[in-house]
This record gives C-alpha cells, sequence and structure tokens, in this order.
C-alpha cells in the first residue's frame, strides 16, 4: 500500500514514514498542504496521513478539496488541545484521527484499520445483513452498506456507528453508548465527534424515499435508528 503523509515538521514525517515502510508499505512526504494536494493528484494513494496543523493551507481545507472526488482514507493528526480542530477535520470528511502526541504503534494500528475498512474481505461465506426497512442493506461481514441496491461509501467511524444503531431498531444509544460498543476502547476522541459522524452519515443516506432520515435523534439522550417511514 501506499500512503500520502502531509506533515511540515520533517522529523515528524520522518518518524511516520520509518514506522509505515517498517509494516511493509511505502510513504511519500509532502511538506505542506498544497504540496500535498499536487502529489495526491499526481499518484494514486491508499491513504493519506494528514497534519492538520500547516503552514499556508490548512489540513482541513486540504481534506475538503481531497473529498471532493475521492474517498480515500484520510487520518487526520491532530493537537491535544483542538476540539474545534477536531470536529472540522471530520465535518470535512476525515475518516479517523490521532492526537499528538501519539505513539507510532498505536498510528500504524489506526492505519491498518483504515486501510482495512477500504478494501472489504472477498468472498465471504457468509453473509450477515441488517436490513434496515426495505431500501437499506448492511453488510457486517463485507462492511458495505448498500442504500436501493447502491453501495454507499462509509468510513470505518461511520460505519461501525450504523451498524451498531442497526443491530438493535429498538435502542436509543447515547454518544457515549456509540463510543463505547460501536467505536472500542481504544477511541480517545470527544463526545461531540459521534455528531459529527452522525451527520456525515445522514448526508450519505439522504433519500428522497425516507426524507425523515434513517437516524433520528432523541433529544437529551443520543440516537436511534429508524426503517424511514415513521
Ligand atoms: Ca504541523
Amino acid at each position: 500500500m501506499k500512503i500520502l503523509i502531509v506533515e511540515d515538521e520533517r522529523a515528524i514525517a520522518e518518524v511516520e514514514r520509518a514506522y509505515i515502510e517498517r509494516d511493509g508499505h511505502s510513504a511519500d512526504i509532502a511538506a505542506s498542504g498544497t504540496e500535498g494536494l499536487a502529489k495526491f493528484y499526481q499518484d494514486k494513494y491508499d491513504l493519506v496521513l494528514l497534519d492538520l496543523m500547516l503552514p499556508e493551507m490548512s489540513g482541513v481545507d486540504v481534506c475538503r478539496e481531497i473529498r471532493k472526488n475521492s474517498a480515500t482514507p484520510i487520518l487526520m493528526v491532530t493537537a491535544k488541545s483542538g476540539e474545534d480542530d477536531i470536529i472540522a477535520g471530520l465535518d470535512a470528511g476525515a475518516d479517523d484521527y490521532i492526537v499528538k502526541p501519539f505513539s507510532p504503534r498505536v498510528m500504524m494500528a489506526r492505519i491498518r484499520a483504515n486501510l482495512r475498512r477500504n478494501k472489504p474481505t472477498q468472498n465471504s461465506l457468509k453473509n450477515n445483513v441488517i436490513n434496515v426497512g426495505d431500501s437499506l442493506a448492511i453488510d457486517t461481514d463485507n462492511l458495505t452498506v448498500l442504500k436501493n441496491g447502491e453501495e454507499i461509501s462509509l468510513t470505518r467511524n461511520e460505519f461501525m456507528i450504523l451498524s451498531k444503531l442497526a443491530s438493535r431498531p429498538e435502542k436509543t444509544w447515547s454518544r457515549d453508548d456509540l463510543i463505547t460498543y460501536a467505536l472500542g476502547y481504544e477511541y480517545d476522541g470527544f463526545e461531540r465527534s459521534i455528531d459529527s459522524y452522525i451527520k456525515n452519515i445522514r448526508k450519505k443516506l439522504s433519500d428522497p424515499q425516507h426524507e425523515n432520515g434513517y437516524i433520528r435523534t432523541v433529544h437529551g439522550f443520543g440516537y436511534k435508528i429508524s426503517d424511514g417511514t415513521k
């Protein structure tokens, strides 16, 4: 796999590249947002590791630009204090994030998870499919979602949240539940991140035949899934 590192601090970029190469992948380094975009358009990458604090063009703008016509996984790198940056990055379409200072082993685990998500396993013998209403099918073996028969591209975390909601159609999940049961103990994000993920899932699932949407807000508590009819 080929990974694009967008990071203006050379020393950090070199450490990231060393760990990526140790895992058997290759990596290119871009030292600014504009260079990152240029490289991204020139070459084909399987994942982008994107620092948010970049000179000139911010990581959020880079992310938004890539998302205009690509579903390549984007893993953001942010500072611990940057809750607003994290929300902005997720809203711009990033798949996941890690917080500086991070352990390189955690970084590699996140990279592997996001690469896996982008490359569904071939031909599972047994498909576990959750249907929501008559138009949504969530395949938890192949990690794919079909809306009216067409595949929707969700990020790993979006998929985990949607499939968790759909696993218990009658249940309302708090943001904390969703972090615990959908994203797991490795997740060190904020409760507000859930709202960004939900917003992105809703956008991707929007369907004129189900104008009330599949995911309902339960005010003061959290979210639940609906088959879209009531
Ligand atoms: Ca930086």
